[in-house]
């Protein structure tokens, strides 16, 4: 069986660059844990048969491959212009209207009444990622006037951010709404959602969810940071969508907000994925630049669950060698001597319940008996997850019957899953730990394991039990 040499895991977006069966098999033999597809540029129909493509590989390999839907959100767009577009320059007026004739110099339509009513005298109004800005001078519910402070040329359909104005539309729109259904009907493993403001917008997506997919926050809003906290609580897993992040705030707060994101991802529990621009440069050449290796590097030495190629694998020239680069950028930075002095520096307190207890006392026993792996065994994935948070120096091997489980501990750090019949004694589970531990190559007979479980089996939150076994000489039995 095949397994990866890195803890942090790779994320690799399809595009018309890699939306084949034969390129995903070649992406994740490179090292791509999980696949996104990015509904920005899906619908559903194409959006079932990647899915169909990935399973396929999936079935090929014989190992978990995970699958993320990332849902559009709210992205406003301006309307069209009667040429395709028009000059803005410096201090001139210019008005958002709702009449949806074309635009022209001195006015466009914003297709979103709730946007124009929200919008107030000196919100910022940042056109093409952030390319031309404005800002409101007057507003009157059903249209505003703004003034250009950073001039340019707005086109048809262009992109529109707020970072000022509390959008009070629902997260879901319309269209979110149906490919979420088709993403849950299609069984796929992640549901992203974009431009989360509050933890209301997760809810919401997670209720529809339910026990089907889980589901990732995209932190790319000010309004989302000022509310980290409970949006953080509330989803299954956090992402830092350094893209529209770095448009809606200033760009050198970025790297602050990641560190804060990863760490506090970390203390809860919950998998953060660092993404955008990671390997920007790749999309068109066939190495990166120094700085995006130093980028890369910095993510995975603060323990983050996860890395993120958008463009660089779904439309760029180099998708195989972006996540060949960012495996071998993963691998080194693990090796280094300083790596597992930073990863404990951040270790936090643990919750006052058994699982937490259990995941503690399996790192320490680890690294006092230098053990090839933490084997545990899990229903709902919860037990690896509490394990993947102390960030043991073992690697982490879940065995699970569900398949659900073990493809949705794909972007989760250190974990390798491992979908296998409940045990039915304890000893039917230290053996078939040994089995699958030396089957991964994690350890061979004479090395020692440690297994952590619930007892009795498939009761949800209750780690209660763990276990020091010795692989025997045929490789299979625990002594
Ligand atoms: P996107 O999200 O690629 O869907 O925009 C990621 C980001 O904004 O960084
Ligand atoms: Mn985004």
């Amino acid at each position: 069986m095949d397994r990866r040499r890195r803890r942090c895991k790779i994320l690799a977006t399809l595009g018309p660059a890699s939306n084949d069966e034969a390129s995903i098999e070649k992406l994740w033999r490179a090292g791509a844990d999980v696949f996104r597809i990015n509904m920005s540029h899906a619908n559903p129909e194409a959006m079932r048969e990647t899915v169909a493509m990935i399973r396929s590989v999936e079935e090929k390999v014989g190992r978990p491959i995970g699958v993320l839907v990332d849902l559009q959100g709210p992205k406003l767009r301006v309307g069209t212009f009667a040429g395709g577009g028009v000059d803005l320059f410096v201090g001139q007026k210019f008005t958002f209207d709702s009449d949806p004739t074309p635009g022209d110099a001195s006015r466009v339509c914003l297709p979103h009444p709730e946007i124009l009513s929200a919008l107030a005298p000196g919100h910022k109004l940042l056109i093409d990622d952030g390319k031309l800005r404005l800002h409101v001078v007057q507003a009157e519910g059903d249209h505003a006037i703004a003034k250009v402070d950073v001039g340019g040329r707005i086109s048809n359909r262009k992109g529109v951010s707020l970072p000022d104005t509390e959008i009070a539309v629902a997260a879901l729109t319309d269209k979110d709404r149906v490919d979420l259904e088709a993403a849950l009907e299609t069984g796929v493993d992640w549901v992203a959602l974009s431009f989360v403001q509050r933890a209301k917008d997760v809810l919401e997506v997670k209720r529809i969810a339910g026990d089907r997919a889980k589901v990732l926050a995209k932190i790319e809003k000010p309004q989302a940071i000022s509310r980290l906290d409970e949006i953080m609580v509330a989803a299954d897993a956090l992402m830092v969508a350094r893209g529209d992040l770095g448009v809606e705030m200033p760009l050198e707060k970025v790297p602050g907000l990641q560190k804060r994101i990863t760490r506090e991802g970390r203390r809860l529990g919950r998998p953060v994925v660092v993404a955008t621009q990671m390997l920007e440069s790749m999309i068109s050449a066939p190495a990166p630049t120094r700085a995006e290796v130093s980028d890369v590097a910095t993510a995975v030495f603060e323990g983050g669950d996860a890395i993120m190629l958008s463009a660089e694998s779904a439309s760029g020239k180099y998708p195989f060698e972006s996540v060949t680069m960012m495996n071998r950028i993963a691998e080194e930075v693990e090796q280094e001597i300083v790596y597992r002095s930073i990863i404990a520096a951040q270790r936090s307190v643990p919750e006052q319940t058994g699982a937490d207890a259990v995941a503690v006392a399996a790192r320490d026993m680890a690294e006092t008996l230098d053990l090839k792996a933490i084997v545990a065994w899990t229903s709902s994935g919860a037990t690896a997850l509490r394990v993947a948070r102390e960030r043991p120096r073992a690697p982490i091997l879940a065995l699970t019957p569900i398949r659900d489980t073990a493809r949705r501990l794909t972007p989760v750090w250190g974990v390798e899953s491992v979908i296998t019949k409940d045990a039915h004694d304890v000893d039917d589970m230290a053996d078939r730990a040994c089995k699958f531990a030396v089957r991964l190559g994690l350890a061979s007979p004479g090395d020692r394991i440690l297994i952590i479980a619930g007892v009795p089996f498939g009761t949800p939150g209750a780690t209660n039990m763990l276990r020091l076994a010795f692989i025997a000489e045929d490789g299979k039995h625990a002594q």
